[in-house]
């Protein structure tokens, strides 16, 4: 039997199972109370649990709009004050539902539970897991609720959050820490899919993928599980299980590429339209000046994804240079650019563009897989206005409101969808074992 299965089955042995829930798995009485019986079942089996709840339904976009509302540019210190407070609910109401079913339950904040972070507000890093207080509380026989998405600065003392999706990555960090079993997931879907379900109609779920693939699928937009909690899982090798808290059954293992079967030349399409372009004329075109533009960017933690430079036609004419930013990193993008001083003639913005990506560890080594994608953009009458490439993935930025067509013609194009031959686990060796 694979690794990761045996320590997946061990999970049930006094060993140490970190559950996550989700927004939409704790949004209202209901759904919190369905959560708490999952997180006492689990400890009723013999396994050790700690639950990492996320703020409930859309409360943490309501944060976020309330602050828009009072002020155009929030403090970042404040933002986090602010949004750490969701996730502080659930854990609150998730362990009075707990005491209610007979168990003793301990909720713990980020900062309480020893999550500590760099100072980066909004969007902080895990730098370290102080999981002294969740030992002893697991020790005494109680049930650990850790509030998602935040922690603390050791330098700072404040309060620092991790990022939109960061709940996943508290969840693995402890995880990690604790050297858990496995890190299981709970969203409103019942894994890891070929595409995103609420786009393409008869998108699969895959059985098993590879951090690597998951990787690219988070990179590229798939929020199912966010990229850093998939780096982190890759790094301290924590086999994640994402499943749907609203039905039974397996979801999806992420585990390492060794631990997969032989893979289909693509295994999904991803899609993303949070980002927002950045067009530069006229930038001087000698050495230098990129590494000035692009230093200034990381300095303001702006994370850059697609990139492209055109060399001026004329020699004394200056180049245009293109990158793509998370939409809400694009006015502090703006400012740094416009900080840098006289650097090119003009900035530009676009907000309307959207972007779609195929991901799959067999196209490594099959050539054509490009042409392809590109030939079922232009069937479609959709041009493409950026392109880039990994070993794994080609991802095409186009305009927002053509993702969907796209999305659903490569998913087409590729044979993914329900009538595709997908391999399904025919061991059965990758099979977890179902928590009820
Ligand atoms: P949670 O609140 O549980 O963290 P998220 O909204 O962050 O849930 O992530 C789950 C959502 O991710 C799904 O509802 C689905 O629309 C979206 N999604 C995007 N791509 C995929 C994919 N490839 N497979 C599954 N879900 C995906
Ligand atoms: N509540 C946070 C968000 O909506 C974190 C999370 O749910 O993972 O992004
Ligand atoms: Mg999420």
């Amino acid at each position: 039997m694979a690794k990761v299965e045996e320590k997946i089955e061990n999970g049930a042995d006094g060993d140490v199972v970190v559950m996550k829930f989700g927004g939409t798995s704790v949004a209202g009485p209901e759904e919190l109370k369905r959560a708490a019986a999952r997180i006492v079942a689990a400890r009723e089996e013999g396994s050790k649990v700690v639950a990492v709840l996320s703020a409930r339904g859309k409360t943490t976009d309501e944060l976020v709009e309330a602050a828009y509302e009072i002020s155009e540019r929030p403090d970042p210190r404040e933002m986090d004050m602010l949004l750490s407070t969701g996730e502080r609910v659930s854990c609150a109401l998730c362990a009075m539902a707990i005491h209610d079913l007979g168990h003793q339950a301990l909720s713990l904040t980020g900062s309480q539970a020893g999550i500590v972070t760099d100072s980066s507000h909004t969007k902080a890093r895990i730098m370290e897991v102080r999981a002294d207080r969740i030992r002893e509380a697991l020790g005494d026989e109680r049930i650990v609720l850790v509030a998602g998405f935040q922690g603390v600065s050791t330098e700072s003392k404040d309060v620092t959050t991790l990022g939109r999706g960061g709940s996943d990555t508290t969840a693995v960090a402890i995880a990690a820490a604790l050297e858990a079993s496995v890190c299981e997931i709970y969203t409103d879907v019942s894994g890891v899919f070929t595409a995103d379900p609420r786009i393409a109609r008869d998108a699969r779920k895959i059985p098993v993928v590879s951090y690597e693939e998951m990787l690219e699928m988070s990179a590229s937009g798939a929020k199912v599980l966010q990229l850093r909690a998939v780096e982190y899982a890759r790094n301290y090798g924590v086999p994640i299980h994402c499943r749907s808290s609203f039905e039974d059954g397996p979801g999806t293992l992420v585990v390492p590429e060794s631990e997969t079967m032989e893979r289909p030349l693509v295994t999904a399409v991803t899609h993303s339209t949070g980002e927002a372009r950045v067009t530069l004329s006229g930038v001087e075109d000698e050495p230098g000046i990129a590494g000035r533009i692009f230093g200034a960017l990381a300095e303001a933690n702006v994370n850059v994804d697609v990139i492209i430079q055109n060399e001026p036609l004329e020699g004394d004419a200056g180049a245009d240079l293109s990158f793509t930013v998370d939409r809400d990193d694009l006015k502090t993008a703006v400012d740094v650019i416009e900080g840098l001083g006289g650097i090119s003639d003009g900035v530009r913005t676009d907000e309307q563009i959207g972007k779609v990506s195929i991901v799959g560890a067999g196209m490594r080594s099959h050539p054509g897989v490009a042409a392809r994608v590109f030939e079922v953009m232009g069937e479609r009458g959709i041009n493409i206005e950026m392109i880039s490439t990994s070993p794994i993935k080609i991802s095409c930025v186009i305009q927002a409101d053509r993702v969907p067509d796209a999305v659903s013609g490569l998913h087409e194009a590729f044979d993914l969808g329900a009538d595709a031959t997908f391999p399904e686990d025919p061991t059965g060796e990758h099979r977890p074992t179902v928590r009820p």
